[in-house]
């Protein structure tokens, strides 16, 4: 069986699993992690190595704060503060966490066994692929970035998503402005040197346009004063507008501020082609074709799932999806023993209408083909937890209780319903599904937490299978299921100033959000070494601005 994991609060007598589970010690149950970004390192962060022996693998001997990223970029942070290595990480684990820098090149689901390759040179170590065996894998792998096969992109762009790529930006910046102050240049040669263009207007690409405005308009204007005014930065977006997964009060302060600060911003463009040139890109509203000579281009569209990924999707049936499906206890559809989580993974929430018979058959507990107001609010919260949107749609429709669904268009409370006025009393509330926002540190983050929990709780969970809900209208799932908790979202837009979307609808943005933005950050830093570097290198950009060596 694919074990239950699923952890619940509900449950307190947790004091002695613990003891059960070190006299099963000799046969520890093996956990294979892939990944150590922020999915897999929250995993390894909490769960029970005394329980499991833990195998992690992940080309990365470190983890990195992606969100700081694109300070690396123009040095306001430097690279080395943002990471943490994984050995730090494990060995507050009691070093019982074995670590290989690795690549994971295949799974194989039938015979619960990864295949590796080491990212070393063959010549400098023995073996460069190998296999371990497993019985659990977590698949943290994260996305990688998506180019939807524009010709040219490869080759010519810039990508934001590892450390080493924003250490390259750094680079070449520094690059296009000591080739355009090289004698003989024309100034239209100069403008183009000076031309920076970031396709994607998404938090990350709008957020390394202001970094990059800020960095050209505080440090580098003074140190080359004869090209300053010749300097471009344009933003090529495919849709209306920027920034448009984020309320639309902060997408057009940030519009605004760009016209302000002279970023062009070109929305409902597709790019088509890039060479080292030119950047071809075609006008959705008319059928307009046009390019444009660039210096330095920075590919930020958005990701898409890993090769190996997808491989094991088409080995467990899940090969036309475009992303590796999950239940909402993280568990992978169609294989047992793997979970996924993070940005190479997305839940597929159940919808009411999917098990109203068996929610309906659950609740009528005297068989009597008829549900009573008692017996609908004997299940309710079991339902509230098991379909969150259920939650959603009362709040929408402004009602107090549950209850009031069972009303009828009077709204006169009805002694009883059967399954047909069952059906219609809940057939809008699956319109109310929220998915989780698709890339996002704190689902990564909040998913390894929860994942921990549900391992470290396993011995429980199997042995108290029905849990201590009895809420069997969706088969096996007695335990909580993974819920997000949203804590709001930061956009930076340059010149000390950053937007902010808080829990409940709150929108706040200006130098006051900033503050809050260097609090949060700093406070969220994985160890107190990370954390006193990233201070102090904002300290330092603050006395003396950013370092601008190549
Ligand atoms: P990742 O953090 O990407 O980790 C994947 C891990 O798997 C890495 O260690 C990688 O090396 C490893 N790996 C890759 N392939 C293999 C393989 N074949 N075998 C084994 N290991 C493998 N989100 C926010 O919420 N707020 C932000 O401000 C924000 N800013 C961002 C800025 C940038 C520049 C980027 C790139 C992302 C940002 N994000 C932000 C998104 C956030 O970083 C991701 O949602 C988050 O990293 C997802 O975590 P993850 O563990 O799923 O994947
Ligand atoms: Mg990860
Ligand atoms: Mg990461
Ligand atoms: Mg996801
Ligand atoms: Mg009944």
């Amino acid at each position: 069986s694919g074990g239950l994991v699923a952890y619940s609060e509900s449950q307190t007598d947790v004091s002695n699993t613990s003891v059960e589970i070190n006299a099963k010690d000799c046969k520890k149950r093996r956990v294979v992690v892939l990944g150590t970004g922020w999915a897999g390192i929250s995993f390894l962060k909490d769960v029970d190595v005394s329980a499991y022996d833990v195998q992690v693998i992940s080309p990365r001997n470190y983890f990195a704060f992606t969100p700081l990223l694109p300070s690396v970029t123009c040095g306001t942070v430097e690279a080395r503060s943002i990471v943490e290595p994984v050995r730090n990480i494990i060995k507050k684990r009691n070093g019982e966490i074995k670590f290989f820098e690795a690549e994971c090149i295949k799974i194989d689901a039938a015979n619960k066994k990864i295949l590796c390759r080491s990212t070393f040179d063959n010549n400098l170590v023995g073996n460069e692929e190998f296999s371990l065996e497993y019985d659990y894998l977590v698949i943290a792998v994260g996305a990688q970035v998506n180019t939807f096969n524009t010709p040219g992109v490869v080759e010519n762009c810039h990508f934001l998503k590892e450390v080493e790529d924003a250490q390259k930006i750094r680079r070449s910046v520094i690059d296009c402005f000591e080739k355009a102050v090289l004698p003989g240049l024309s100034e239209e040669e100069q403008r183009i040197n000076l031309h920076f263009v970031i396709v994607g207007g998404g938090p990350t690409g709008v957020e390394f346009a202001a970094e990059l405005h800020d960095y050209v308009q505080e440090d580098l204007v003074n140190l080359y004063p004869t090209v300053k005014d010749l300097v471009k930065i344009t933003v090529i977006q495919s849709g209306d507008h920027i920034l448009n997964m984020f309320d639309e009060r902060i997408s057009s302060f940030a519009e605004q501020k760009f016209s302000r600060d002279g970023i062009e911003v070109q929305t409902g463009c597709r790019v088509i082609s890039v060479s080292d040139k030119e950047i071809t890109m075609k006008l959705k509203s008319k059928e307009e074709i046009c390019s444009i000579p660039h210096g330095l281009v920075v590919w930020s569209t958005g990701v898409e799932t890993r090769p190996v990924v997808k491989d094991f999707m088409g080995q467990i049936g899940q090969g036309s999806r475009r992303v590796l499906a999950t239940d909402e206890w993280l568990r992978v559809k169609g294989c047992a023993d793997v979970y996924a989580l993070g940005d190479c993974a997305t839940i597929n929430q159940r919808k009411v209408m999917e098990d109203i018979a068996a929610i309906f058959k659950a609740a009528d507990k005297d068989n009597s083909g008829a549900l009573t107001v008692k017996e609908f609010q004997d299940v309710v919260d079991d339902i509230l937890e098991r379909y969150p949107q259920v939650e959603h749609y009362l709040k929408s429709k402004h009602l107090s209780d549950v209850t009031d669904l069972l009303k009828d268009p009077e709204g006169n409370a009805r002694d009883e319903v059967d399954i047909g006025g069952f059906k219609l009393a809940l057939s809008h509330v699956d319109s109310q599904m929220k998915n989780l926002p698709a890339t996002a540190q704190q689902v990564a983050a909040q998913q390894g937490a929860y994942l921990s929990k549900c391992f470290n709780h396993r011995q429980q969970c199997e042995d108290n299978p029905e849990g201590p809900r009895r809420f069997k209208g969706s088969g096996r799932h007695q335990f909580h299921p993974f819920r997000y908790k949203h804590l709001g979202q930061f956009a930076p837009l340059g010149g000390e100033q950053t937007a902010a979307e808080l829990p409940g609808d709150w929108v706040s943005i200006g130098h006051s959000t900033q503050w809050l933005w260097y609090s949060v950050y700093a406070s969220k830093q994985v160890s107190w070494r990370t954390r006193v570097l990233v201070v102090s290198d904002w300290t330092r950009r603050f006395i003396f601005g950013r370092d601008s060596s190549r």
